[in-house]
Order: structure tokens, then C-alpha cells, then sequence
């Protein structure tokens, strides 16, 4: 038998960049989505969040709207891409939360992959199983994500953030401080309008490329914008704006200036907020919280409009400020929030046990 660890993923900065072909700093957490698997005739699988067992042969995998997608869109795009696999049975549980923005979602996809890469002895590299899994969520699944969840779930590394140039796919690991830590925040807000304002500002971000005559986001400058409609200019601006922060984050890691970094994620909260318009009251909230109490910086992380934000923290006042943010939430919003501390960890394994 095999056992899988798939960690979830939180992004620092470069929010809404990736679909622009701009760049991203997220890191795997040490949060993870566990998969006790072997070979098996059809692919019968248990989950123990849902307490149910989902079954299929290899030859009717259709979608079916459920959680077993995520399974059977990594059995579809294998074998669309003409690799030779064979079925599983499998047991799928771990600590990492589902829905709450830390990419459960890449996480699962990228379990159920690494055990098929092993167990069938395909040899895929690790970039090519996270464009497959991306292949999977934006084709079999239907959500039109960026390339970074994937990414990080496979190319993390404890102990480091990880710098992405979501065009070429380039990477750099940079050293996280080993006295700061990520609180990662979940509002307990479901992302409603998620689906149709994540697709519109997508719509935006490409179109604008398409009217620039631009391939890139890193291409374009906010002077290039001028003559677009004001929408345009507005979220487009931001994407620009944010791409030059994380160049900037990236240097500040570089030195280890967390300071400087901090406050990078910060501005980028507020940009997102007021120009991208994909934060919520409560997201906010956390940000102003969170930098009240010592954070060196805080944002939203993932696409928004509720959902997740993350701080990061010198590890001794941690659990202070998370304990204090979570009740002065509560007695704010009558509604209790999940919380989690994390740090950066290796992408996802594989191991006989
Ligand atoms: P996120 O990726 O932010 O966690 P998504 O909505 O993209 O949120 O993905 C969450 C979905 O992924 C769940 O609703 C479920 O369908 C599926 N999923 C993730 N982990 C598991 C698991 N351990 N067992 C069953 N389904 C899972
Ligand atoms: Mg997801």
C-alpha cells in the first residue's frame, strides 16, 4: 500500500496575477490531504470528510457534480493523455480544511496523481503532473483556475516561499524566517459570488491583453492603459501594480527583510479591495485586526469575496494574536471563524507503507 501527503497551499502575494501570466508567491502549508491507496480493477474511493464511498469503472468516468470529480478528472485527463493506468481503492483523510481557500481541491487532484504516477510507474515530472491536475480543474471539473495552486502543491519546499513566473513556469525558492509564521484565517463566508466575479475579471484581465496586443501581464504598464474603458484601466491597474510587488517581495525575502515584505502584502490587500473589489467586511476586518496586533502584513489570499485572508506573524506572538482576532470576530460578527498556523512545507510524497 501506499501512503500520499498532498499539502494545501496559501498564496503571499500576487493575487488574481496567474491568469494574466504574471507572477505568484505562494508556499505548501503543513496542512494535508492524506491518501492510503493501492491498485485496484475499477477506482472505488472513501472520504472521510463526506463519509461516503464513490465508485467507478475506468470506462465511465463522466462527471457527476460531486467530490469524486476531482478524483475522476485526474483517471480522465491520464488517460486523455494516453498514459497507461489502471484502477485504485483508496481511503482519503488528513487535516487539510476543505473549501476554505487553502486549495483542497489541487490537493486532492495531486494525491490521487502522485499515487497513479507511482503505483503505475508513469515517470511524470513534477511540473507535468500540476499542468495535468490544472488540466483536469479547468476541463473536467470546470473551474477555470491558474496554473498556481498545482504549482505549489507539487514544487513546495519546507522552509521557503516560492517565487513563480506563472508565463514561464521559472522558479525560485526563497527562505521563509524561521521566527515568522503564516495565520491563516478562514471568514466562515461562502463565496457566493466567487464563480461569476472570478470569471469576469478574468474575462477583463484577457481581453485588456487582447486589446494591448500583449501576451503578458508583465508586459504592460499602467501608462499602456490609458485609452481603455475605465473598468479596464481600473483592474487591469491593479494587476500591474501587483505583478511589481511581487518583484519587490521577492527582493525583500531575498535580504530577509520581512518587514518590508509585510508591508507589501498589506498594500496589496487594500488594492485588491479598492480597485480589484474582491474583498469582503469581513476580510477587512481580519487585515486591520491582524496588523493592529503585530502582524508584520496581512491580505486576502485566493480569489476573494469572503473565504480566506493570511498574516504573517512572529512566531512568539502567534497564537496571541490569533486567539485575540478570533474573539474580538466573533463578538463583531456573532459567527466563529476557523484559524490555522502553518508554515512552509515540501510538496506533495509518496511512500510504501
Ligand atoms: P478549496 O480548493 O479552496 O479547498 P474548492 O471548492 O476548490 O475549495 O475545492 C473543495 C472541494 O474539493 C470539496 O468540496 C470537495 O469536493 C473536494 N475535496 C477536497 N478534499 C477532499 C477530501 N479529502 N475528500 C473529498 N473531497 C474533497
Ligand atoms: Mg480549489
Amino acid at each position: 500500500m501506499y501512503r500520499v501527503d498532498s499539502p494545501g497551499r496559501v498564496n503571499l502575494i500576487g493575487e488574481h496575477t496567474d491568469y494574466a501570466l504574471g507572477y505568484v508567491m505562494p508556499m505548501a502549508i503543513d496542512l494535508y490531504t492524506v491518501l492510503h491507496a493501492q491498485k485496484n480493477e475499477r477506482v472505488r474511493v472513501y472520504s472521510q470528510i463526506f463519509r461516503e464511498v464513490k465508485e467507478f469503472g475506468l470506462d465511465e468516468i463522466r462527471k457527476a457534480s460531486d467530490w469524486a470529480d476531482y478524483v475522476r478528472g485526474i483517471f480522465w485527463v491520464l488517460r486523455e493523455n494516453g498514459h497507461p493506468i489502471g484502477g485504485m481503492k483508496g481511503i482519503l483523510g488528513g487535516d487539510l480544511p476543505i473549501g476554505s481557500g487553502l486549495s483542497s481541491s489541487a490537493s486532492l487532484e495531486l494525491a490521487v496523481l502522485a499515487f497513479l504516477n507511482e503505483a503505475y510507474e508513469l515517470n511524470l515530472p513534477p511540473i507535468e503532473m500540476a499542468l495535468l491536475a490544472q488540466k483536469a480543474e479547468n476541463e473536467f471539473v470546470g473551474v477555470p483556475c491558474g496554473i498556481l495552486d498545482q504549482f505549489a502543491v507539487v514544487h513546495g519546499k519546507e522552509g521557503h516561499v516560492i517565487f513563480l513566473d506563472t508565463d514561464t513556469l521559472e522558479h525560485e525558492y526563497i527562505r521563509f524566517p524561521k521566527d515568522v509564521q503564516a495565520l491563516v484565517f478562514y471568514t466562515g463566508v461562502k463565496r457566493e459570488l466567487a464563480g461569476s466575479a472570478y470569471g469576469e475579471r478574468r474575462n477583463v484581465a484577457e481581453e485588456t491583453l487582447r486589446l494591448l496586443g500583449r501576451r503578458t501581464s508583465k508586459e504592460v504598464e499602467e501608462s499602456d492603459l490609458r485609452s481603455l474603458p475605465s473598468l479596464y484601466r481600473r483592474f487591469f491597474g491593479y494587476i500591474v501594480r501587483e505583478n511589481r510587488r511581487v518583484l519587490e517581495a521577492r527582493d525583500a525575502l531575498r535580504n530577509g527583510d520581512i518587514g518590508t515584505f509585510g508591508e507589501l502584502m498589506t498594500v496589496s490587500h487594500w488594492d485588491l479591495a479598492r480597485n480589484y473589489e474582491v474583498s469582503s467586511e469581513e476580510l477587512d476586518f481580519f487585515v486591520r485586526k491582524a496588523i493592529e496586533l503585530g502582524a508584520y502584513g496581512a491580505k486576502l489570499t485566493g480569489a476573494g469575496f469572503g473565504g480566506s485572508a493570511v498574516a504573517i506573524v512572529p512566531r512568539d506572538l502567534a497564537l496571541d494574536i490569533a486567539m485575540r482576532i478570533t474573539d474580538e470576530y466573533i463578538r463583531h460578527f456573532n459567527w466563529e471563524p476557523d484559524y490555522h498556523l502553518v508554515s512552509p512545507s515540501d510538496g506533495v510524497s509518496v511512500r510504501r507503507v
